[in-house]
């Protein structure tokens, strides 16, 4: 039998990962995966809180999914977008201009999350260039403080999450910064920068990687306001909160916000392959047109943009949403995660729960580094049967959205008896102790 867990020590490299630490655990080899749940080589079986890193939508194998996929396969795995163009990326394209926020009507595809927060940028900026005039002046950006967008070095030059961002700034191009969810102060920048700004980019509603941080009522529509004021592009990156995760299709609908360009990703294939998307308006795409000789091409692609099992999967996730009414669903089902919630945020372990519809993050307080605690929370989950991950000293609920009602009741269990184990085992010289 192939040991996988002495070949990935060997040979693999892993994401947002000290390898001197992995290398000394017990790596998790999960081989299958069915609804909420995932089973690992010895076959014991784990709710999935994590939703496959925030991705899953309808779980593991759903039977429509997995169909779309294999008779996609038999048809074609692979082409390009670059010069060709084939059925699934053309149906998705509508299907997504149909059910996101008015007047976003182009659909420009690549493969991660990344990928569409970088395309945004570049459409912003160059869009503001070839509009010539005093918007050539217009090629900064805008970002709120705590923000993330992704890994490639333009994603993070808008982010603003110093653990993980701070060793690349002499890399990162310069940005204004905004306190999140405070208006008068991004009113404020762009009251002093507005005339160089080419958009202001925002996470509506939740800031998901800064560990769920929530943001007022009001402000994703204020947002929206002053950038109309200040003759400013409004990027929303729906990456975490698209397909559901909010408790509407998109966040952005929650505040009557359409924003001018929108970023796509993780649920679009309902967690099952690499794809993503950057919408616009008719507006934006209009100032990309012009003879070959102008050079106002959009001169940006990768290899696997709209790859056509992705596609695939992506219609059949958006068929799934209406075949199980997934968003009416939801109304109940965040309901109760908020009732199970409010008895996990009176625990004397826990310094505040936030919560947007079905993400939720479960914040511990000040632990010293060394501590780990949000990952000792998650080590106790793997005994108790729930794979979770940490953002910090913030444990993430972020199940898929198809999970049951005792599903929720049990990851919830397992995650409030987790964080007392966890706090109850950890050595002794804690902040709040010393
Ligand atoms: C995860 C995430 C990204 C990056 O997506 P990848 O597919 O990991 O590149 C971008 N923006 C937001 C808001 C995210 O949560």
């Amino acid at each position: 039998m192939v040991d996988h867990a002495r070949l990935d020590r060997d040979h693999v490299w892993h994401p947002f990962t000290q390898q001197q630490g992995w290398s000394e655990e017990e790596p998790l080899v999960i081989e299958r995966g069915e609804g909420s749940y995932l089973f690992d080589s010895e076959g014991r079986r784990y709710l999935d809180g994590t939703a496959a890193l925030w991705c899953n939508v309808h779980g593991h194998r759903h039977p429509v999914i997995d169909a779309a996929v294999r008779e996609q396969l038999d048809r074609v795995a692979h082409t390009t977008m670059l010069g060709l163009t084939h059925p699934g990326a053309t149906e998705l394209a509508a299907r997504l201009v149909e059910i996101a926020p008015e007047g976003l009507s182009r659909v420009f595809y690549s493969d991660s999350g990344s990928t569409a927060a970088e395309i945004a940028l570049k459409i912003a900026f160059q869009y503001q260039q070839q509009r010539g005039g005093e918007h050539v002046r217009r090629t900064k950006f805008v970002r709120l403080r705590e923000a993330y967008h992704g890994d490639t070095i333009g994603s993070v030059s808008i982010g603003g999450i110093d653990l993980f961002h701070s060793t690349y700034r002499p890399l990162l191009f310069e940005t204004f910064v905004a306190e999140p969810g405070d208006a008068a102060d991004l009113e404020r920048v762009l009251g002093a920068h507005g005339d160089e700004v080419a958009a202001v980019v925002v996470e509506p509603l939740v800031q998901g990687a800064a560990g769920i941080l929530v943001q007022p009522p009001g402000y994703l529509r204020a947002a929206r306001e002053l950038c109309d004021r200040f003759g400013v592009l409004l990027v929303c990156d729906e990456v975490a909160t698209g397909f559901g995760r909010t408790g509407t299709m998109f966040a952005s609908e929650q505040e009557g916000v359409a924003p001018d360009l929108m970023c796509l990703a993780k649920g679009i294939t309902g967690g099952y392959l690499p794809l993503a998307a950057t919408l616009t308006t008719e507006k934006i795409y209009d100032g990309f047109l012009g003879s070959y000789e102008e050079f106002k091409t959009f001169f940006h692609g990768h290899t696997y943009t709209g790859n056509p099992l992705a596609c695939a999967a992506a219609l059949a996730n958006l068929d799934v949403f209406e075949q199980e009414r997934t968003l009416a669903q939801l109304g109940p089902k965040i309901a109760l995660f908020e009732e199970l919630m409010a008895a996990v945020a009176a625990m004397p372990e826990v310094a505040e729960v936030r919560q947007r519809g079905v993400m939720v993050g479960i914040d511990l307080g000040d632990h010293d580094d060394a501590l780990r605690m949000g990952h000792r929370v998650t080590v106790e989950a793997r005994k108790r049967g729930a794979f979770i991950r940490p953002l910090g000293n913030t444990v993430v609920l972020m199940p898929p959205l198809s999970i049951s009602a005792d599903e929720l009741r049990e990851l919830v269990a397992i995650a409030a008896e987790s964080i007392r184990a966890a706090v109850a085992s950890a050595p002794s010289q804690l902040p709040q102790a010393a």
